[in-house]
């Protein structure tokens, strides 16, 4: 048993399995054709645990002012807006200033220019550090007395000889959603964490103070079709 675990007065409020988000985009459909072509169509290479999401066979380049990172995977279906999320190593990579944002809070953010194979587009905006969060349906937020927009601390890496405390994890709770605590691949290894590892959710705690303001929770494109194909 750790420390952190059996300090008096520490709740342990569960046990969540975790996904690693490497660098990837989302893309909007009028994005999505000008990069890959009018008539291109989403190719499905996995899908991902949050329902209604897949990853695309489709990848492309990120470009900054400072270095180009390939191999960024898209993200189907197409979302209304288009949003790129990289850690904090790839926003220095690129020499771009990624904010620390919630998904959808794109007001502000970095600048980066997405190369397809039919043709470039740079956003004035739209380059996000992804906060970390952890997806759970509804009622399974209720059983741990957490509700949307709450915050916990969760303690990763058991075990790994990298054990770290994750203060600020956004909690995202919606029927639509299945329990996974995701963070990116800077945080993953800095905790030696590997994709089949679980965390462990020790306490709530406040509102962190770089939270910002909360967009609306959307849903999951396509998420209606996975629940009734
Ligand atoms: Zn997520």
């Amino acid at each position: 048993m750790s420390n952190v675990e059996t300090r008096p007065g520490i709740v342990r409020l569960g046990v969540a399995p975790i996904g690693i988000d490497p660098r990837h985009v989302h893309l909007s459909q009028e994005h999505f054709h000008l990069l890959f072509g009018p008539e291109a169509k989403p190719r499905r290479l996995k899908g991902v645990k949050q329902p209604g999401y897949y990853a695309g066979w489709e990848t492309v380049k990120l470009v900054g002012p400072k270095g180009e990172l390939p191999n960024a995977r898209v993200i189907f279906p197409c979302r209304t807006q288009t949003q790129v999320e990289v850690t904090r190593t790839d926003a220095i990579g690129l020499g771009i200033r990624a904010p620390l944002r919630k998904s959808g809070d794109l007001l502000g953010s970095a600048p980066v220019t997405i190369a397809g194979p039919l043709a470039s587009l740079t956003l004035r905006e739209g380059c996000i550090v992804p906060w970390r969060h952890i997806h759970m349906h509804t009622m399974e937020a209720e059983r741990w007395g957490l509700k949307q927009n709450d915050f916990v601390r969760v303690r990763a890496g058991d075990g790994s000889g990298r054990e770290l405390v994750f203060d600020n994890v956004w909690i995202r709770a919606a029927d639509w959603y299945a329990l996974e605590f995701h963070l990116d691949t800077d945080e993953a290894n800095a905790a030696g964490l590997g994709p089949s590892d679980q965390i462990v959710v020790v306490e709530q705690m406040p509102v962190p103070s770089a939270y910002g303001s909360a967009p609306e929770e959307f849903e999951t494109p396509g998420w209606r079709e996975f629940i009734n194909p």
